[in-house]
């Protein structure tokens, strides 16, 4: 004989029921009190009830009135189900597969939803970790004229910023030696001289370049110049800066999505960005070697790039050079320009018409 805490539900009982101590024994159910009600467990009928389904409904007919009781008590409902009055073994069982299968059933769709809700991040995920990739087959579908037209967007939001020196034999030096390199390319190029002490020249997709005067300064002939001007046109050339700013651009894009703002405030950080679009080494490499082939093509000695990249790696004492932070320097990138030249033997080529005294002159204040 087991004693039950349940709530007793029935005709003449209170609409929220009665609490009441059932008695279970092997084959018959009694309410204490009420010999009326006594059943048979043969013709007690086993549901599962509340919210999560994990408590217990007993009915039965007792003359003419229906009657339940509702078994919530967690114990005892543990008890039950552990041994079970014989009389509602089968009965039992019987719930506690149907339960199984439900839980089952709902494992599978937690699983579908779960997967929904964490689809974006993992797709998010992925974007990150694969970014780069992703953004260079992007940048590979974008067609040059509108990758100019980002390339404007971005660069007309920086350009306000930027202290241009127009005129003067420096500026003049920098777009005629930045022309004489882009000859015959499918981009047209803007060359830009900036003041600023800064040591650093950027390349925007769609053939804008800027180089600052603190990189002139540095500089010790126009050759090296050039060395640095044909290496920055390949980062347009070569699609670097694109690929570059996609990455960012879809970083950030995704990155104000996910918090709620579309404000537009995108370009606007991508464009205190500009300078500092980062390559990787291989890029640089790329960028070095197809740089020496636009030397070639303009008759321009090619030891000023290496002369010029060499000095910054070595620049000792000081601040490094932001140049430097955006595009890496190591033995094995010069190794490579110098077995370049050295596979291609030099070319003829005239000294740049410029006097450089004159033109470092011309940057001081
Ligand atoms: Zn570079």
């Amino acid at each position: 004989m087991r004693r039950v805490p349940a709530r007793l539900f029935g005709p003449g009982l209170a609409a929220g029921g009665e609490a009441v101590e059932l008695e279970l024994s092997d084959g018959a159910l009694a309410v204490p009190g009420r010999p009326e009600l006594a059943v048979a467990l043969s013709q007690v009928s086993l549901t599962l009830a509340g919210f999560g389904l994990d408590e217990w409904q007993l009915a039965w007919q007792a003359g003419d009135a229906r009657y339940a009781a509702h078994l919530a008590d967690k114990a005892s409902l543990q008890r039950l189900a552990a041994r079970p009055p014989a009389g509602l073994l089968a009965q039992v069982a019987a719930v506690g597969r149907a339960g199984r299968q439900r839980q089952r059933r709902a494992m599978t769709l937690w699983g579908v939803l779960g997967l929904a809700v964490l689809l974006p991040f993992l797709l998010l995920g992925l974007f990150v970790w694969q970014s780069a990739r992703i953004a260079g087959w992007l940048a590979d579908r974008i067609p040059i004229e509108q990758e100019r037209q980002l390339g404007e967007l971005v660069f007309a939001r920086e350009k306000p910023a930027l202290k241009l020196i127009g005129r003067g034999p420096a500026a003049q030096a920098v777009s005629e030696i930045g022309a004489r390199l882009t000859q015959g390319s499918a981009y047209r190029y803007r060359f830009y001289l900036a003041q600023s002490p800064e040591v650093n020249a950027y390349a925007v997709p769609g053939g804008t370049v800027v180089v600052y005067t603190g990189l002139l300064a540095r500089a010790d002939s126009a050759e090296e110049l050039a060395g640095v001007l044909a290496h920055e046109v390949q980062h347009v050339e070569r699609r670097h800066s694109l690929k570059a700013l996609v990455h960012g651009l879809g970083l950030s894009a995704l990155a104000s999505l996910a918090l709620g703002d579309a404000s537009g405030g995108v370009a606007a950080g991508m464009a205190q960005q500009l300078a500092g679009l980062s390559f990787s080494r291989e890029q640089e490499s790329d960028a070095d070697l197809h740089g020496l082939d636009a030397l070639r093509r303009a008759g321009i000695a090619p030891q000023g790039m290496l002369r010029f990249y060499r000095k910054l790696a070595s620049s000792q004492g000081g601040a490094t050079p932001a140049m430097l932070s955006t595009h890496p320097t190591s033995d094995a990138r010069f190794a490579a320009l110098e077995a370049e030249l050295g596979k291609k033997g030099g070319w003829p080529a005239r000294p740049l018409p410029y006097d450089w005294g004159t033109i470092k002159a011309s940057l001081k204040p």
